[in-house]
């Protein structure tokens, strides 16, 4: 039998899709968040529906590469020395994370999960009416080196033996297939598959008010902690009020770790801050996502301007942003795309969530099985939102998840 009821703190694409597919089964939501609907790293991503990615960022030989990424601070990886000692965990556990056996088990983990994503965002668009709002646009990784054009070939083998189509292009074929793209890309790849949504917050907003019409409550608080209670789990905010319930979802991206903590579960959780600028005039129009291999960001057209943007830098939760990470992006872009307007602009800085092994935490609490996770997905967020919600869903209900939950569970970190 459904629970009656059920609390999701975190009003973020994973909070609301959870959201929607509970509501689907017959339960009284209510959502609580601090701030309101996306306001948090699913407002402003790049919109990738990246289900056919199958390597973890953890992977043999990355710790060399994130090194020489870290020389240039406005790179496609830095860490800010005010937060160098901080990360400093992290990075240990992302180097063990690196090992070829984790890295194979990370990818079949994540091959699975992302494997299932596109069917279940097809439940969550369709039942929200959203199913408008995506485009299988496919996505074009461009190089500037032969040496990093061949280094990707293991990768696209890799995606290839998990049945996705990747098509090798020379430097004139990606020209042919982005005419505005420089002499400077010797050569490429396309992934039809890739899909994009025309806007990430709008269909966080969308998917909202589809919610609201369903009866769902919104409750703006911020919550300080979820605690398993006598008679089911409570939501404590930090205004004194309580909100019970019989099952709680934890999907505070990445502010998550402090609830989780509190409950058992001490997850290494951090975040890879990203940053973009979004340009309603741009001078250019792209079909395609366009991957700037080897810099470590992307440029694609959203429904309002063309947003150039991605890296990682690690500067924790608090310290301010550093938009020269923007110009240099930009700087960049342009040698790719010399024709790129960019006097207008708005730039703009998201906090992924992000665990070492880059798998996020799916999965019940150690406190209470009442209380579940669904954080940390980093780099694919918007892309494994749906699914996370329907194995959550199931787990809720003692169900065989759609995909096999135990990889992404909090203990794993015990
Ligand atoms: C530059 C950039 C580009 C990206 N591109 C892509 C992409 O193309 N494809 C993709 O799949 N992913 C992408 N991502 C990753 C994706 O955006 C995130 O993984 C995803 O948005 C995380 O969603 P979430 O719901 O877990 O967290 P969030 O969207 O951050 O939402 C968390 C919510 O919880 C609320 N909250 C936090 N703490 C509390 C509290 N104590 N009480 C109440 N509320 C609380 C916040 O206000 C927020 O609304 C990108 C990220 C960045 C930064």
């Amino acid at each position: 039998m459904s629970p009656q009821k059920v609390v999701v703190v975190g009003a973020g694409i994973v909070g609301l899709a959870s959201a929607a597919v509970l509501v689907a089964r017959g339960c009284s939501v209510t959502v609580v968040d601090r701030e309101g609907p996306a306001a948090g790293a699913s407002q402003g991503n790049a919109g990738g529906i990246a289900w056919t990615d199958v390597r973890p960022l953890a992977s043999p030989g990355i710790m060399g590469q994130a090194i020489k990424w870290m020389l240039d601070p406005l790179g496609p990886l830095s860490i800010r020395p005010a937060y160098a000692l901080k990360a400093l965990p992290w990075f240990l556990r992302f180097a063990r994370a690196s090992s070829p056996a984790q890295v194979q088990k990370s990818t079949t983990a994540l091959a699975a999960l992302n494997d299932r994503a596109w069917d279940s965002w097809q439940t969550v668009w369709k039942l929200t009416g959203t199913h408008n709002q995506v485009q299988r646009k496919g996505c074009l990784q461009v190089f500037d080196t032969k040496s990093s054009f061949e280094n990707a070939r293991a990768r696209w083998a890799e995606q290839r033996s998990y049945g996705i189509e990747v098509r090798e292009l020379t430097g004139d074929e990606c020209r042919e297939v982005e005419p505005e793209l420089s002499n400077r890309v010797v050569g490429g790849a396309f992934v039809p598959a890739w899909s994009q949504v025309d806007d990430p917050k709008k269909l966080c907003l969308s998917i909202y008010d589809w919610l609201k019409t369903q009866g769902v409550e919104f409750v703006v608080g911020d919550a300080k902690s979820a605690v398993p209670g006598g008679r089911g789990p409570e939501v404590h905010l930090s205004d004194e009020r309580v909100l019970t319930a019989d099952k709680v979802v934890i999907a505070c991206g990445a502010w998550s770790k402090k609830l989780a903590v509190q409950l058992g579960d001490k997850v290494p959780l951090d975040t890879e801050r990203g940053y973009n600028i979004t340009i309603p005039e741009p001078g250019l129009k792209l079909s395609t996502f366009v991957m700037l291999s080897g810099h470590g960001f992307a440029v694609s057209h959203l429904e309002h301007g063309l947003r150039v943007g991605g890296a990682v830098e690690f500067a924790g939760l608090d310290l301010p942003p550093n938009w020269k990470r923007v110009d240099a992006m930009l700087s960049k872009a342009k040698i790719y795309f010399p024709q790129l307007q960019s006097d207008t602009g708005k730039r703009w800085m998201g906090f992924r969530p992000s665990l070492p092994d880059s798998l996020p935490v799916i999965g019940k609490s150690s406190a209470s099985p009442d209380i579940v996770y669904g954080f940390g997905h980093a780099h694919h967020g918007l892309t494994e939102a749906a699914v996370t919600a329907e194995m959550l869903s199931a787990l809720m209900f003692d169900e065989v998840p759609v995909v096999d939950a135990t990889p992404f569970s909090a203990a794993r970190f015990k």
